[in-house]
């Protein structure tokens, strides 16, 4: 579908994977063009124990730089690389107008647990591994009831997926949750940076059953060019050709569904009405869903 789209102005760079560093580097070593001198030296240096010493080491080595770079390089080696744009397409951009971005937050951009130990048993932080450390820590207090502390993950990439996106949409929170909480997590978020001026929360959904329902037309009448990312389905019930469908995020290093909708959001702000492209697309995933189940 994306290719149905205008050009892009920006595309996704793979990188070499980590785990081939040590191996690039033995190989270097044992190249046939090496010197005389270091066709000797390499049998040298690679016998016996004095060999498994250095493989350890240059193994350790690479595993600490693939470390270092990793909050760089991204998760799974993938990035994104802004690309300016042409005249044309920069026309183009002007003629169809800058379009609004409704976020949702939990489970979309972070996951937040009860830290506290009274609250282990209603599963949340406790279900977590035991080598998850929080990005935030909160104290919420609820209706002047005694404090609740909770922990907040970040989704990985989100921080770059927020540079990426406050360029070129204006951005909107809006969430089921408490503002009490939910005001301090985005604040948190942007940072000072003025990202999401506009927020909604709780009182601002539709309630009818024990799940919410969002209503776009608080954030913008103007419907061809508002759309939400949410990961409930439920959330944008009432505005199927105006929602980008996200996996779940509760807890994983590796999850990299942020950064995987940066190419299909950049090439998204070029279309006049986002309801011809994300109506085909909640509409074909609502078939393939559906076909499962028969
Ligand atoms: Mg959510």
């Amino acid at each position: 579908m994306v290719s149905q789209l205008p050009a892009q102005s920006a595309h996704l760079v793979k990188l070499a994977p980590s785990g081939q560093v040590p191996v690039s580097v033995v190989s270097n070593l044992q190249s046939p063009r090496s010197s005389p001198g270091r066709r000797t030296l390499v049998p040298i240096l690679f016998a016996g124990e004095l060999g498994t010493y250095i493989r350890r080491l240059l193994g350790h080595l690479a595993a600490k730089i693939c470390a270092l770079l990793r909050p760089v390089l991204g998760v799974a080696g993938v990035t994104y690389r802004d690309v300016a744009l042409s005249p044309a397409m920069a026309q183009r951009l002007a003629s169809v107008g800058r379009k609004t971005l409704v976020l949702d937050l939990d489970e979309t951009l972070v996951h937040s647990c009860y830290s506290d130990a009274e609250h282990r048993e209603s599963g949340n932080c406790a279900q977590l591994p035991a080598g998850a450390r929080p990005d935030y820590l909160l104290s919420v207090s609820i209706d002047g009831l005694e404090p609740i502390s909770f922990q907040v993950y970040k989704r990985p990439h989100v921080d770059v997926f927020l540079d990426f996106v406050s360029k070129w949409y204006d951005l909107v929170i809006y969430t089921a949750s408490l503002e009490v909480y939910a005001a301090q997590v985005v604040d948190l978020l942007d940072a000072g940076r003025g990202m999401m001026p506009r927020r909604f929360y709780r009182q601002h959904c539709r309630a009818s059953t024990s799940l919410v329902t969002k209503d776009l037309t608080l954030v913008s009448p103007d419907m061809s060019g508002t759309f939400i990312i949410d990961n409930s389905p439920y959330a944008y019930r009432d505005f199927p050709d105006n929602a980008v469908p996200i996996k779940t995020f509760i807890y994983d290093p590796d999850d990299t569904e942020l950064l995987k909708l940066l190419p299909f959001l950049d090439a998204l702000r070029f279309t006049k009405d986002v309801r011809s492209i994300l109506g085909r697309r909640v509409n074909s995933l609502n078939s393939a869903v559906s076909g499962s189940r028969i």
